[in-house]
């Protein structure tokens, strides 16, 4: 299986990271390896002392497909959970500057937290599900799939242009504003539309 993600797709973040709107989605691949699910700790890796939350939505991929039009879509993902897309930013600016690719900064080991998968029935509206992320039990960010730039119709669309979509595949839908540091110790807790989903402490490498 393959986690696809979409970078830049709230405003509020590309204005945060001083990022230009893209006119096409900017999608990018971690590996199978950066699954961390269950709730397990994120291990802070060695390679990196700014390694950045992003949570984002997740879209669980249930039939193969390419080149799906936008109209079908929804027919080929059929449960929706809450993630993380550690980024290790110090790595990505680096890479940001030499206009190097991202894998190392996006794909390390556990960089792509996933929680329990729900049926898309659970929930009334798609369009417009909020989700939040706590730190400390403190609310870093707050987020709403309604104001994503590209749908979750869309960026099926879109990826499955390039690469064949495989039932199991998962997608990230990209990161609202508010993203920030971890810290060794950390308790992190997310929730979409008020379910609890993630539950899990960084502990140190
Ligand atoms: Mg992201």
């Amino acid at each position: 299986m393959k986690i696809i993600c979409i970078g830049r797709n709230y405003h509020a973040h590309i204005e945060e990271l001083n990022n230009a709107v893209p006119d096409e989605p900017v999608l990018f691949i971690k590996p199978e390896t950066a699954l961390l699910r269950d709730n397990e700790p994120f291990i802070y890796p060695p390679f990196s002392t700014n390694i950045h939350y992003e949570a984002e939505v997740v879209i669980h991929v249930a039939q193969s497909g390419k080149n799906i039009p936008e109209h079908e879509a929804a027919e080929y993902y059929d449960k929706i959970g809450l993630g993380i897309d550690f980024t290790a930013r110090d790595i990505q600016d680096k890479a940001k500057q030499k206009g190097l690719p991202w894998f190392t900064a996006k794909g390390f080991d556990g960089s792509a937290v996933i929680s329990e998968l729900l049926p898309k029935s659970t929930f009334k509206n798609l369009k417009t599900l909020h989700f939040q992320l706590d730190i400390n039990k403190k609310p870093v960010q707050k987020g709403d799939t309604a104001l994503m730039i590209h749908s979750m119709d869309a960026i099926i669309t879109a990826a499955s242009k390039f690469v064949t979509l495989l039932p199991g595949d998962l997608i990230m839908t990209g990161t609202p504003a508010g993203v920030g540091p971890i810290h060794p110790g950390d308790c992190i807790e997310g929730y979409l539309e008020n379910r609890k989903l993630l539950d899990f402490i960084v502990s140190k490498g």
